[in-house]
């Protein structure tokens, strides 16, 4: 049990408007969570403190080096009026195996999932109600020793901050056109893939510009060695469906495990549907769509939950699935994780958890 010193605000922010849109990671709530590690006396100050910039020396290691990670989930109201996280569990283990790969400090499950609890606690009236919108949750690691030599630093800062988010989709449910991605690459076995780090989004960017600049959302990641097996999409893991059979990739140490996957996999079997974990190659996937088998495709992250994919475009290659709208089963696993997480459907698997 972490012993959390609250120092509240005195000067609360107004609360957004009902009809305010909340787009995406651009209001913070009044309140963060903020705990200093130093080596040879562990995680100590644990604090909630007004929402407020950092003071950090210039040369704090994480601005040159990049030592950092970061997490992200959602709470969510309940129509009792309950606030539900979804699987914080999943994030505190993921957390600590991110932190294991970039050198930094673990911190116990229960105080990572405590500090998240009283936290939203303590900012509860910022979880909005309106149908869709979700209070997300952004833990993150920096590192801070005041050093331009390379080696892991020797102190951290753990923090969470929150913020208010609207639909992902705002119209409902809306498939997105994504860019497969032939000359870049994300990621490569041995290397940071599998770690939830801010290091692999920059060495996304330049794709995504390019992308976005072709009239795509989004890009998705084939293997580093031979540019030929399926990954995942920007921020988020990749389904299809094929002829029945659902396949997403394998974890092969170069791909994020979502916790979103997890629970698609765990539903999809819940339902006798056949699901393969499997290395899944671009030529497969371009002669399924030949052949007409390529029935679904849709990616799974905290953010959009279920998002289904209208358009693939491998080179010449462009490929329309089905009538680009949103398929059967994009629909139900979307309807199914969004009523477990609004409590609106029996959570026959514990994954809720009240704040
Ligand atoms: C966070 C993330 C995901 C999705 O993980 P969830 O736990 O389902 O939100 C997928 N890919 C990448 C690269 C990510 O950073």
């Amino acid at each position: 049990m972490l012993d959390i010193k609250v120092e509240r605000t005195n000067e609360p922010k107004k609360l957004p408007e009902k009809d305010n849109p909340l787009v995406f990671g651009t209001i913070f709530t009044d309140h963060m969570f903020v705990m200093d590690y130093t080596l040879g006396k562990g995680w100590h100050d644990a604090r909630i403190i007004p929402y407020q910039p950092l003071c950090l020396e210039p040369s704090a290691m994480v601005f040159h080096y990049g030592q950092e990670m970061f997490e992200g989930l959602k709470a969510y109201r309940a129509k009792d009026g309950r606030t539900l996280l979804f699987r914080p569990d999943m994030n505190a283990k993921r957390t600590n195996r991110t932190c294991i790969r970039l050198c930094m400090p673990e911190i116990p499950e229960e105080d990572f999932v405590q500090a998240i609890k009283e936290l939203v606690k303590i900012d509860e009236a910022w979880v909005p109600t309106k149908e869709g919108t979700s209070l997300y949750i952004r833990p993150f690691i920096i590192a801070t020793s005041p050093f331009l030599g390379v080696r892991p630093s020797h102190t951290y800062k753990f923090i969470i901050i929150l913020s208010p988010v609207g639909p992902y989709y705002p119209e409902g449910l809306d498939p997105v056109k994504i860019w497969i991605e032939d000359e870049y690459v994300r990621a490569v076995k041995g290397g940071i893939g599998e770690a939830k780090a801010g290091g692999n989004y920059v060495a996304s960017l330049r794709a995504q510009v390019k992308a976005h600049e072709e009239g795509y959302s989004q890009v998705l990641w084939l293997d580093g060695v031979h540019r030929k097996y399926i990954e995942e999409v920007g921020a988020m893991n990749i389904f299809f469906k094929i002829n029945g059979s659902v396949i997403t990739p394998e974890l092969n140490g170069s791909i994020l495990p979502g916790v979103t996957r997890d629970s698609v996999i765990r539903l999809c079997k819940d339902w006798g549907i056949k699901l393969e974990e499997r290395k899944i190659s671009i030529d497969e996937i371009s002669r399924a769509h030949k052949d007409g088998l390529l029935e679904e495709v849709f990616g799974t992250g905290t953010a959009a939950v279920v998002s289904p994919v209208g358009h693939l475009r491998w080179g010449k290659d462009v490929m329309q699935i089905k009538d680009g709208g949103i398929g059967e089963l994009s629909q139900k696993l979307y309807d199914n994780l969004t009523g477990i997480q609004l409590g609106n459907i029996p959570d026959v698997h514990n994954w809720t958890v009240e704040v």
